[in-house]
């Protein structure tokens, strides 16, 4: 019998098993993929994360296969800026810069520093039934029992549906397109993001290494957008929008629709806990979802120092983490939506420009700081 398992090898679960690690517990992590193989090509990890990667001794790693982002940038569809955000002041005080990465690499570390030997591959799990321990059921017919459960099997969690019972997803209406590509960005773009807003689509795209950018393009769903052809959709953008698309090869383009899950009341039960997207999958409008995925990971960690009792700890887990998280799904959803509009796109621009730099700084603040 284990005492820990961990459901799911995704951001959440291997920062957790890194953490585990650190404090000496014995884990296995089951996952359903045949190997570390994540969806989508690029991340970005704020300052939020790379502190944690930074007391996991993984920071510099994760720094030099990816690229430091200091900012990011909104604009028009001529690239005419709407706000700029600027992280360089937070990231000296944090003494953590944004790192822009590709997610497999990312992955990879975080596997290889805990040890390919604690995670078992092509374990998807089926069943999961309290008796008095937990007894796990996978579909290649390999079945165990463990007395402490972490459910990190992101946003369509079985182990959320079977023991908590709870959980909706909604869908934002919008399609999402993600890709990378071998291309040469203009200088001024080499170290900050850009999104570009146009109306009822938005384009954005990051350098993650240096011959590599990473892009997504949302378009607000209707019943062509799965079929839609994203040069024609993007053609009134700036040029440079459609020299990245162009410059892409189909097989390292996916589309996946913009979903997140409706605030559950209860993130554990009797020595059970869900972290990451299982817990309180967002939008990634404020690119945090996974970052979120890695706070749940340290405060656990931060909680294990003064005690061993896990079901207390998930109590007070979920207490130190519950606010934070429930402001990001908020404020994502309704930047998603805003950041679609079809109609009155002027004014919107007008209004975002006369936002104070300083409102957004701590907004910004709030977001990277950590909770303990
Ligand atoms: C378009 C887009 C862009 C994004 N950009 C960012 C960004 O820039 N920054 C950021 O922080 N976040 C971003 N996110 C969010 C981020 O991808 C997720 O929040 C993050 O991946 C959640 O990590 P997780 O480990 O909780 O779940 P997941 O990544 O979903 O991992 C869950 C793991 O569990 C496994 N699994 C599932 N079911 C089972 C089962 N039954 N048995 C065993 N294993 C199972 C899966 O195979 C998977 O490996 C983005 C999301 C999208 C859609």
């Amino acid at each position: 019998m284990n005492q820990i398992s961990i459901i799911g090898a995704g951001i959440g679960g291997l920062t957790l098993g890194n953490i585990l690690k650190q404090h000496d517990l014995d884990f296995t992590i089951y996952e359903s993929a045949s190997e570390i193989k994540p969806v989508g090509a690029g991340i970005m990890m704020a300052v939020n994360a790379m502190q944690i990667f930074d007391k996991l001794g993984l920071k510099e790693k994760i720094e030099s296969k990816g690229n430091k982002i200091h900012g990011i940038c909104i604009a028009d569809e001529k690239l005419k800026t709407i706000s700029t955000t600027n992280v360089l002041a937070l990231e000296k005080k944090f003494n953590s810069c944004n790192v822009a990465i590709h997610r497999a690499e990312l992955q990879n570390m975080l596997a290889e520093n805990l040890g390919f030997e604690n995670i078992q591959l092509n374990h998807s799990l089926q069943q999961i039934q309290k008796i008095e321990n937990y007894h796990l059921k996978f579909e290649n017919g390999f079945e165990t029992e463990c007395e402490i459960v972490f459910g990190a099997d992101g946003i369509h969690s079985k182990v959320r549906n079977q023991i908590l019972k709870a959980g909706s997803i909604r869908n934002a209406g919008q399609k999402c397109w993600r890709g990378f590509t071998d291309f040469n960005l203009p200088e001024k773009y080499s170290h900050h993001a850009l999104e570009i807003w146009g109306k009822g689509k938005r384009f954005g795209f990051v350098k993650i290494s240096e011959r590599k950018v990473y892009w997504y393009a949302l378009v607000n769903e209707n019943k062509f957008a799965e079929k839609i052809d994203l040069s024609e959709t993007f053609r009134d953008f700036d040029s440079l929008v459609l020299e990245i698309l162009e410059s892409t090869r189909k097989e390292n383009i996916i589309l996946n629709d913009i979903v997140d899950l409706t605030p559950i009341p209860k993130w554990y039960a009797e020595n059970i806990c869900l972290i990451g997207d299982a817990a309180h999958a967002t939008t990634p409008n404020m690119g945090q979802g996974a970052c979120q995925s890695i706070e749940d990971a340290y405060v656990i960690g931060k909680l294990l120092e003064k005690n061993q009792n896990f079901n207390s700890i998930f109590e007070e887990f979920q207490k130190i983490r519950r606010k934070k998280v429930d402001y990001i799904v908020k404020n994502s959803w309704t930047i998603g939506k805003i950041s679609q509009w079809e109609k009155g796109n002027q004014l919107r621009n007008f209004l975002m420009r006369s936002i104070p730099e300083s409102i957004n700084q701590k907004m910004v603040e709030k977001i990277l700081k950590l909770e303990l």
